[in-house]
């Protein structure tokens, strides 16, 4: 079967930007879970010689950090429990906040592949220093994308497929 690709990050990264402009197919469907996530809408991916299933995960619209920080611990839990890969989005906009540490924290436990990318980056020359303070998040070296200019985003997959 083909891998799995979950896409988690805060409400309002650009989570569903980035699973809709990778995703071609009209087929996602929405699986209800109460408990575990609200929403999780399943696409088809495919990149040079590779297809794979991504996850985009959201749902609510937190009003509190309480609520975001719970949100991405249980999207972190489902990720690492059924994902092959995943993507984790930060926002060069808002910059490095604690639930993306906390959630950083736990990815790292897992010892699942990660791919620590930078979404926003619509300037390429201009916003790169914003995007250094996310080497603290000890997940490797972060990839810069703009989802909304569609920029970078073969570097992002090319990374994702090698831990195929
Ligand atoms: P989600 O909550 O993580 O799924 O985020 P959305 O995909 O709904 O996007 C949240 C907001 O960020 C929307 O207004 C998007 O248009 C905007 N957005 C997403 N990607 C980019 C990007 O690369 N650059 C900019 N400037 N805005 C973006
Ligand atoms: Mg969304």
């Amino acid at each position: 079967s083909k891998p799995i690709v979950a896409v988690i990050g805060r409400p309002n990264v650009g989570k569903s930007t980035l699973f809709n402009r990778l995703t071609k197919s009209k087929t996602s469907i929405v699986d209800d879970t109460p408990g575990v996530t609200r929403d999780r809408i399943y696409g088809e991916v495919e990149w040079l010689n590779h297809k794979f299933t991504i996850i985009d995960t959201g749902g609510i619209e937190p009003d509190s950090t309480d609520i975001i920080l719970s949100q991405m611990r249980r999207q972190a839990e489902a990720a690492i429990e059924s994902a092959d890969v995943i993507i984790f989005l930060v926002d060069v906009k808002t910059g490095m906040t604690d639930a993306d540490t906390h959630v950083a924290n736990m990815l790292r436990k897992s010892h699942k592949p990660v791919v620590l990318v930078v979404n926003k980056v619509d300037d390429m020359v201009h916003q790169t220093m914003g995007m250094y303070e996310f080497y603290n998040l000890g997940l490797g070296e972060p990839i810069p994308i703009s989802s909304g200019q569609a920029l970078n985003l073969g570097d992002m997959l090319d990374e994702v497929v090698s831990y195929f």
